[in-house]
């Protein structure tokens, strides 16, 4: 999963949008429903689709 392409309203514990959400297991957190970011993620996920749209050699490997 890329990051730098999270929505910045997507869920504060893995990056899945709200819409595609529904239950999910992710490590740590587990079983959850979707939680609002909070306000530094969201600034920090559209930091990173501006960098991303920036650089759009920079690809993501991980
Ligand atoms: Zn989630």
């Amino acid at each position: 999963m890329s990051r730098a392409t999270d929505e910045p309203s997507a869920c504060g514990h893995c990056g899945i949008p709200d819409r595609v959400h529904y239950q999910r297991w992710k490590p740590p957190v587990g079983w959850h429903q979707w939680t609002p970011p909070s306000q530094e993620q969201i600034k920090a996920r559209m930091t990173a689709r501006r960098a991303a749209r920036a650089n759009p050699t920079t690809k993501e490997n991980s």
